[in-house]
């Protein structure tokens, strides 16, 4: 047996963001040993980059606002293929879980009256996110953090978990190893959650960070699980585009929130040009209006800047493709121009919008004060993953549950800003206590040792090696990959890019098999990469399956051959699990009928 190290939990929880931290707190409040797993440092998971707020209807800017306007605006920007049980308990939850989060310590913007401060974002009907200025998130991950230390967690830092392992067919632990010393580590445990983040890093162009390869949705399909709307990739219509070095970075939605508009070469504010039918009578028709909404005039509707994200993002396409877009390839967002309405403009930018100013001057010598943005489209969230029940996040597996943007449900086609951080404290809160309710109902099981030992064989593979024939490393094949899903698999797709992608997919997936890396154990990035290949694999031969097919265009899924949403298309999601042969087979699950009260409260709120 392969030298390991091994650490017996009842709860074992994998990733540290706001998912993970949340889960691990309800967990070892319900009395149940937890240990936690992360790839990076604590603290520095990706939730710690969320900058514009979290979305919860507690109606502090604007009393007309509730959970029942929440849900139907979720439901909206998800093209209703939610799962509507989640999107029902979401808005339901958000704002207690937002409250809770104050009372662990964390210091919200204020209204006049001190209460927590909420601004607009896209699809939103009121201003409904809870904000600290552009940095929500790292005040989040702070006070999750404090908690969970406080309350006795063991928390393993910098330490990848590799293969799930099970007992028949139900999840019993994880396979792992530490980044630094590159030691095996074995983590036994009576339930498993999942809390892994996202798939950015399956394109060249994204907002996510080195962490998100998809591992969570990868190790789940491998071990039975099932995937569902895989499809459904949020392009965020703001990353930088400009120098090349910082591509992808994002521009939150806040800048817009704030009253910052989009403009094309020719300084016209494009996104006039083509308001959907759908949101047309919540939508403004000229800048006085937009702008007075922006500064929260009850009666102002919004502007075209907030509409959904996959809409914002495909009329940037159009501005670039027509030839109306800014130098390097973007268009232009500007919330300088506040300077026409604002006193001190320069000032309250710095204030509402640090994050971005101290960007935008290091990474780029711009004073976003003074001068526009450039920014185009940027890979930034899954809102397929991991198929869960909505009450109690487990999995189609026994004893495995997934939270946050690994699972799947809540966004349907399409997230609207602001709720993925309350997503991660309703669900990641609800993981943690059906997580340890299922260890305690459920004895421990023998360590399946033949699964560790070819788990370790597997991992030492890529050392033994000789160099690839083609001196394709670990690097090459991850950036073949991203720049294939980029152009084939991207923003705009068709049946023929999408078929050349898996034929693409394939022949990476050969080269993986044979990646060597040179060095030892200690810290090698090599190493990691060339582990971390089968799940950027997975992932996205999983979306391209799936986008083939959905032969219809719908939230963040557009296919060029299919432009138009298809009704036959509204009733079922796509879901996904392992053939007995290794291979996707791929079912269409009718979603159930939307509850009568759910229903009413769509049709009120149309
Ligand atoms: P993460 O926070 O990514 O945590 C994943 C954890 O899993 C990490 O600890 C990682 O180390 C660990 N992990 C991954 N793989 C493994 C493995 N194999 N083994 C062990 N550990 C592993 N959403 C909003 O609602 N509002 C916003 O304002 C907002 N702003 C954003 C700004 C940016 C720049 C970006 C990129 C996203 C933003 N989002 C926002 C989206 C939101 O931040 C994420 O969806 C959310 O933080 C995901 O949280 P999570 O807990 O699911 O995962």
């Amino acid at each position: 047996m392969a030298e390991h190290e091994t650490h017996y939990h009842d709860v074992l929880v994998i990733g540290a963001g706001g998912a993970g931290l949340r889960a691990a707190i309800e967990a070892v409040n319900s009395g149940v040993s937890v240990g936690l797993v992360c790839k990076s440092l604590l603290g520095k998971a990706h939730t710690v980059m969320a900058e514009g707020g979290v979305a919860a209807a507690l109606a502090n800017v604007d009393d007309r606002d509730n959970w029942k306007v929440h849900f139907a605006d979720t439901m909206r920007g998800g093209q209703y293929l939610n799962n509507w049980r989640m999107a029902e308990l979401h808005a339901k939850e958000a704002p207690d879980r937002v409250r809770e989060l104050e009372a662990w310590g964390a210091v919200f913007d204020r209204t006049d009256d001190g209460r927590i401060l909420q601004r607009n974002f896209g699809g939103h009907k009121y201003p409904r996110l809870a904000h600290v200025g552009d940095r929500t998130g790292l005040e989040m991950i702070r006070t999750l953090q404090d908690r969970a230390v406080y309350t006795g967690i063991d928390v393993h830092m910098e330490c990848t978990v590799l293969k799930l392992l099970t007992d028949g067919d139900r999840v019993v632990g994880a396979f792992a190893y530490d980044r630094e010393r590159g030691r095996f580590r074995v983590f036994h445990s009576k339930a498993v959650v999942l809390a892994t983040g996202g798939i950015g890093r399956a394109f060249s162009v994204t907002s996510n960070s080195w962490e998100y390869t998809g591992d969570g949705q990868s190790l789940a399909f491998q071990s039975g699980a099932a995937l569902q709307d895989m499809e459904f990739v949020q392009f965020h219509p703001t990353g930088m585009v400009w120098p090349p070095s910082v591509k992808g970075i994002l521009v939150t939605e806040g800048v817009r929130g704030e009253g910052g508009i989009l403009v094309n070469r020719e300084g016209r504010r494009f996104m006039f040009d083509d308001i959907p039918d759908n949101y047309r009578s919540q939508t403004a028709d000229n800048e006085e209006e937009g702008w007075r909404y922006t500064q929260g005039d009850k009666s102002a509707r919004r502007p075209p800047e907030l509409l959904t994200r996959d809409h914002v993002a495909r009329c940037i396409m159009r501005e670039v493709r027509e030839g109306r877009g800014s130098p390097h390839g973007g268009v232009y967002l500007d919330i300088s121009w506040i300077k026409s309405k604002i006193p001190d403009s320069e000032a309250h930018i710095r204030k509402k919008l640090p994050s971005m100013y101290h960007q935008f001057r290091q990474l780029a010598d711009i004073d976003i004060t003074k001068e526009p943005m450039e920014v185009g489209p940027t890979t930034h969230y899954a809102m397929g993953g991991i198929r869960v029940d909505g009450d109690t996040q487990m999995t189609t597996v026994p004893g495995l549950f997934a939270a946050g943007e690994c699972a799947a449900g809540l966004h349907g086609a399409n997230r609207l800003g602001g709720n993925s951080l309350s997503d991660l404290l309703v669900f990641g809160k609800r993981a943690g206590e059906h997580a340890a309710r299922f260890a305690s109902g459920n004895g421990s099981t023998d360590l399946p040792k033949d699964q560790v030992e070819s788990a370790s064989r597997w991992a030492l593979e890529p050392f033994e090696r000789p160099a690839g024939a083609d001196g394709a490393g670990p690097f090459q094949v991850q950036h073949q990959l991203q720049e294939m899903m980029q152009r084939l698999v991207g923003i705009v797709r068709t049946e023929s890019d999408m078929q050349e992608a898996l034929i693409g997919i394939q022949s990476l997936r050969e080269k993986a098999k044979t990646v060597s890396v040179a060095g030892n154990r200690e810290y090698n990035p090599g190493w990691h990469t060339a582990l971390d290949l089968p799940n950027l694999l997975n992932v996205s031969e999983a979306i391209t399956r799936a986008a083939i097919e959905r032969k219809e265009s719908r939230g963040g899924h557009f296919r060029e051959d299919y432009q138009a949403k298809d009704p036959a298309y509204a009733t079922f999601n796509i879901v996904m699990r392992q053939g007995k042969n290794g291979e996707i087979e791929i079912t269409r699950e009718t979603i159930p009928q939307l509850r009568d009260d759910l229903a009413q409260i769509v049709e009120e709120n149309k």
